[in-house]
């Protein structure tokens, strides 16, 4: 048997600790990663002909050496990102440069400067060996890992880490991601895997979860309080499901956006009663001309106040340039458009004079610190936010599922089975899975 089926076999017999750290680490490790010498193979393709397919690799690469500060995590299962399309088509640069440049950091950042970029921002999974210097994880812990890469040596991340100096996307700003068998993870990246939750639904949420959190619960982002009403883009998508849950836990009104009916029924099922469907209202902000249509941007407003009554308090805005000019006009006098993407182009247009005559704030907003990523977690583990998996590859298929999220084909999030042999292995506390199943298994429902 090879060492990386012995651990997987471990794993799944559910041996304790010692026998863990007993048995002999790979060499190498299998991996889904972009090479440096292929990041030129989209030149002059439209982004939406960019296909994620023919960019990702899957194959073995080196176990790198551990840092004293870090953990090797075996990754039972792990999620597609959007940031796996953005590094997998090369856009809006390609990532190498990132990895450069924390080549140049230290003696452990050196590692990450190589001509493949193994990625994945999300993983669940057992932690097989701990640095010296870690000490509150140790070999068997199950784990989840959030993807904040900070150092923590640097006095900058000592307030909220985000506005570290150096604060990276671990799998996509840094080498050795989740999507692998053998991930490497500093200590302050791993959080414990909620008890009720399968392996690869455990997997699916930190990187979505944990930023919704910080863009409507905490103060770092919009900070919204009861019964404020939030206008969702992307509703049923990888951050705006996370979005529309919370905007509900908090006693708020999510306005949710989608572009379907069979997304419109899935919001209603989600508890979110007011629902547009912006292709069947047919809204186009954008003229054929390149200006931007301000009568478009009136009618959502009038949609909205006919479904709620009044204007949104808050724009929960990541599609960006398609969007932003709608989003400043609608916002409430006093109100909020908290921004965290772009994914429709990041030059944006929108008439200031909206924002300042009605004293409205556009907040930019970034993953989460470990803390709000901390919260977020621990709100999945009490069965508070549900994950919402819908679809589930095999890593040998991460560029198709990298496709999928590219062409918008999917609601939710889709996950990657790594060591984890099928679907619906992991799940410690039944009882209270069983508790919350309904909601669990919602989006796969929609499927
Ligand atoms: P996703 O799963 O693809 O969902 C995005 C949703 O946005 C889509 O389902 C789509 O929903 C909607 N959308 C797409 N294009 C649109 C357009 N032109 N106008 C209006 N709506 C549009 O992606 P995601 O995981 O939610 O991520 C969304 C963006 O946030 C990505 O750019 C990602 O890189 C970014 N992000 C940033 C952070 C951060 O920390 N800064 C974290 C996570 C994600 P409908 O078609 O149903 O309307």
């Amino acid at each position: 048997m090879s060492e990386i089926d012995a651990i997987r076999t471990a794993i799944l017999e559910d041996a304790g600790a010692e026998d863990l750290a007993s048995l002999p680490l790979p060499e190498a490790t299998r991996a889904a990663f972009v090479r440096a010498d292929e990041q030129e193979m989209f030149a002059d393709i439209p982004s939406d002909e960019k296909d994620p397919r023919t960019a990702i690799h899957v194959d073995d690469i080196p176990l790198p050496e551990l840092a004293p500060d870090e953990a090797y995590v075996a990754v039972m299962a792990s999620a597609i990102n959007f940031n796996t399309v953005w590094t997998s088509i090369f856009e809006p640069v390609p990532t190498f440069g990132f990895l450069k440049r924390l080549g140049k950091e230290s003696y452990w950042g050196k590692r990450h400067d190589l001509p493949y970029h193994v990625i994945g921002s999300d993983a669940a999974g057992v932690v097989l060996k701990a640095g010296s210097a870690v000490r509150n994880w140790k070999v068997g812990d199950r784990v989840t890992v959030q993807c904040l890469h900070v150092d923590d040596q640097d006095p900058s991340a000592h307030d909220d880490s985000m506005m570290a100096t150096n604060q990276r996307i671990w799998g996509f700003e840094t080498n050795f991601g989740g999507l692998a068998h053998i991930a490497v993870v500093k200590a302050n990246q791993l959080m414990p895997k909620p008890a009720l939750l399968t392996w690869e639904e455990a997997a699916c949420n930190g990187l979505c979860n944990s930023t919704s959190y910080r863009m409507i619960v905490s103060r770092n982002g919009s900070g919204m309080s009861q019964g404020q009403a939030v206008l969702v883009w992307g509703a049923t998508g990888g951050i705006g499901a996370y979005a529309v849950q919370y905007v509900l836990n908090g006693g708020g009104t999510p306005v949710g956006v989608v572009s379907s009916p069979e997304r419109a029924a899935l919001l209603h099922e989600m508890g979110c009663e007011a629902v547009i469907d912006r292709r069947a209202e047919g809204y186009k902000f954008w003229k054929n001309d390149g200006t931007q249509d301000p009568k478009e941007w009136l009618r959502l407003g009038k949609k909205i106040r006919e479904l709620i009554g009044r204007d949104v308090d808050i724009v929960f805005e990541h599609p960006g340039r398609s969007t932003m000019g709608a989003s400043v006009f609608v916002a409430k006098r006093g109100g909020t458009i908290i921004t965290c993407a772009a994914t429709s182009g990041y030059m944006i247009e929108y008439d200031n004079r909206y924002l300042w005559m009605n004293l409205k704030t556009l907040k930019g907003c970034h993953f989460a610190n470990y803390r709000e990523a901390w919260e977020a977690n621990r709100l999945v583990g009490e069965g508070r936010i549900f994950p919402t998996l819908q679809k589930v590859f095999p890593l040998a298929e991460t560029g198709e599922a990298a496709f999928q999220v590219h062409k918008n084909m999917s609601e939710g999030k889709i996950g990657v089975l790594s060591l984890a042999p099928e679907e619906g292995l992991g799940v410690t506390d039944p009882e209270r899975r069983a508790q919350h199943l309904d909601k669990i298994m919602l989006f796969r429902r929609h499927a």
